[in-house]
Parts: structure tokens; sequence; C-alpha cells
């Protein structure tokens, strides 16, 4: 088999050291004569398991004590609910920064539980995609929180900072988490979907900072109760743990890779080469400003839409799977999250370039 890339959005590639590792322990784990998937979640070899992985997070985005890393079920529109239900008291209200389609999910999903403001909306300039000023945003003297979501897998657009706001701030991160540094104690809640950047789909990792926990509402979920969780070991129900078990794999792949630093370095380049491919081309386009432009999701058209099918046949062909952009943007969407070499990138951007030679 020749070389295969992987760009699909999500669920999405994997390091290939982290699976020859799973696939070599996955039926004897580590002597034990069983597979980890059959443990008990109770038993010290599983509890280890699941320590050593929720340590390495800590290690990697240097986590306080001040908060809780939970590992949850239901990906990250579980943590849509999730956080109003915790967070955004009867009566209350929170405020919802839109940029992109996963931000306006989190906006739906929490109009159900109570008054969830419309801070800022899908913002556009000079026919580019953009992200609205923070100075424009209209928060609310009494928010419980604002949200906002950092990398917007679908539109391909990123926020380069991290607002400072007097509430509590929650990002989803399901895109992003991992891929740059950033500090944590900005935050009062981080979550993420894993199965961009970190494993299984199915897993949701929470960042809880303590003193936002012990609110929820009478009638949440208790799998969704973070302080439930928390006192639990997140696992007041049985966790999941096969999920759990390979998040904890790549973690420990990233610390023993640089960690996220030499993570960063890597997706800045990777993005860099392929958005001035891009931009010196008269065959491609991207319609992100320059300054929000994503380093995990790359959206581009082709000159003609006609060649759309073609392309995705070629590259399919060439060993580059699943580039086409999602059906409310059109065109093609290139994910390179932490576990796509920079040799990947190199290998679309040769494709690319004949592709527009030939059709050009
Ligand atoms: C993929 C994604 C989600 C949804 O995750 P599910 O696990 O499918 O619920 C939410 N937010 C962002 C930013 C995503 O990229």
């Amino acid at each position: 088999m020749s070389k295969v890339f992987n760009f699909c959005a999500g669920p999405a590639m994997l390091p290939a050291d982290v699976m020859q590792q799973a696939q070599q322990e996955y039926v004897n784990w580590h002597g034990k004569g069983c597979s980890i998937m059959e443990m008990s979640h109770r038993g010290a070899d599983y509890i280890q398991v699941a320590q050593e992985a929720e340590q390495a997070l800590r290690d990697l985005m240097n986590i306080s004590d001040e908060y809780a890393v939970l590992f949850m079920h239901g990906g990250g529109r579980g943590q849509f609910a999730a956080v109003p239900l915790n967070i955004l008291p009867e009566g209350g209200q929170a405020d919802y920064v839109v940029n992109g389609s996963w931000s306006k999910s989190a906006l739906a999903e929490a109009q159900k539980y109570g008054q969830a403001n419309l801070a800022a909306d899908y913002y556009s300039e000079d026919g580019k995609r953009s992200i609205t000023p923070f100075e424009q945003w209209q928060l609310s003297k009494d928010a419980a929180y604002v949200h906002y979501c950092p990398n917007e897998t679908v539109d391909g657009l990123e926020f380069d900072y991290i607002p400072q706001t007097d509430k509590p701030l929650v990002a989803d991160m399901s895109s992003c988490i991992l891929s740059r540094e950033i500090d944590v104690n900005k935050f009062g809640i981080i979550y993420a979907g894993a199965q961009k950047n970190i494993g299984p789909s199915g897993l949701a990792i929470a960042i809880v900072r303590k003193d936002l926990m012990g609110k929820a509402r009478q009638a949440t979920p208790s799998i969704y109760d973070y302080q439930i969780q928390a006192k639990a070991d997140s696992m007041y129900n049985t966790p999941p743990t096969y999920a759990w078990y390979l998040a904890g794999l790549v973690f420990k792949w990233l610390k023993t890779n640089g960690g996220i630093s030499a993570m960063e370095a890597q997706n800045k380049l990777k993005a860099e080469k392929l958005y001035s491919y891009i931009d010196n081309s008269e065959f491609y386009h991207n319609q992100v400003e320059t300054r929000y432009r994503s380093r995990m999701n790359v959206p581009f058209m082709l000159k003609d839409d006609a060649l759309n099918s073609l392309f995705l046949q070629q590259s399919e062909a060439a060993g580059l799977l699943a580039l086409k952009g999602h059906r409310s943007v059109g065109g093609m969407r290139a994910s390179i999250y932490n576990a796509m070499p920079v040799e990947g990138v190199d290998a679309l951007i040769e494709f690319m370039q004949t592709f527009a030679v030939k059709n050009g």
C-alpha cells in the first residue's frame, strides 16, 4: 500500500505510532490475557490507565488543581447541553458568540434551557468571512458566562486571541485543543469532542474550573453533572473506557514528541504552506480573512465547481482522502490536525499543482 493521508474533519487521522501500539496490545494488554476493552473500569489496571491519561493531559496543557478534568460521554454536542445545565441558572442568561456553524448550534441548544443571547453573529468584511471585532460584541452585564468556539471546523475560521471578559469564558475547543499553546487559567470551562485532535468519537473532555461546579439544575442528567462526575473521577457510570485509554496513548505520544509547542510550530508550518500555495495559485482560493484562517481546517474552492468531482476522484486515487468540503460551504476542505505530518500537506500541494496544470 502506498502512503495514504486522511484529511477527514472528524473522526480524523490518528498518529500511526499510537494505532500500532493499540493494535499490538489489543488482544493481550500488558500480558494480562485480555484486552483493555474487556477490563473493569473499577479495576486497578484500568484506574491506572485512566489516571495516567488525565495526568498526561494536565502536563501537556499545564492544568492546575483549580480545574477538574472530566472524561465524559456524548461528544461535543453533549457539552452543548451540559454547559447550560451546569452553569446557566434558572432565570439567568448567558452570552454566545456565533462565528460559524458549531457556535450557532451551541447557541440553539442553550436556548432550550434558558436565555442565551446572541452576542455576535456571522461577520464578513470585503467579501471575506471573518470574526466580529471584539469591541462590537454585545455582552450583557448579567451573563453567567460567555461561550465561543475558538476554531470553527466547518467554516475554517479560528481566533488568534483569547477574548478577555469579566465573566467565565467557555470554549468549545473540539477541533483545536492541543494544537497550540493556551493559558487554561483564562477559561471557566474548556470542552472538546475527542474525534479531531484526541482520539475516538463519543468521548468528550471537559476542563472545568472547580468554583463553577455544584450549581447544576435539578433536572440535569447525573452523567452530565460536572460535580457528580468530578466526585466520581468521571466514573459515575461506565465511562467510554477504550476511547479514554486511546486518548491517553495520544497524550503520551504528544509528550514524547515535544508537547504542544512542537505541535504548534508544525501546525503553523503546515497551514502556512497550504495557504500560501492557495493564495499564489489562480486555480484555487480561500474565502476567509487572512488573520482568522484556521490552522486546523482549510476550506478551499476550485476555479470551477464543475471540476469538484474530478478533483475528489483523482485525489482519492492519489491516496489523499476525504477532501470534500462540508455541504454548507462547498468546495474542498483539508483538515490538518496534529496527526497530519508535514509530508501529507506537501503531498496535497503537489497533487493540487498537477491538477491545476491539467485542468486550468
Ligand atoms: C465536531 C465538532 C462538534 C461536535 O462534536 P460531536 O462529538 O459530533 O458532538 C462540536 N464543536 C466543534 C467545534 C466540532 O468541531
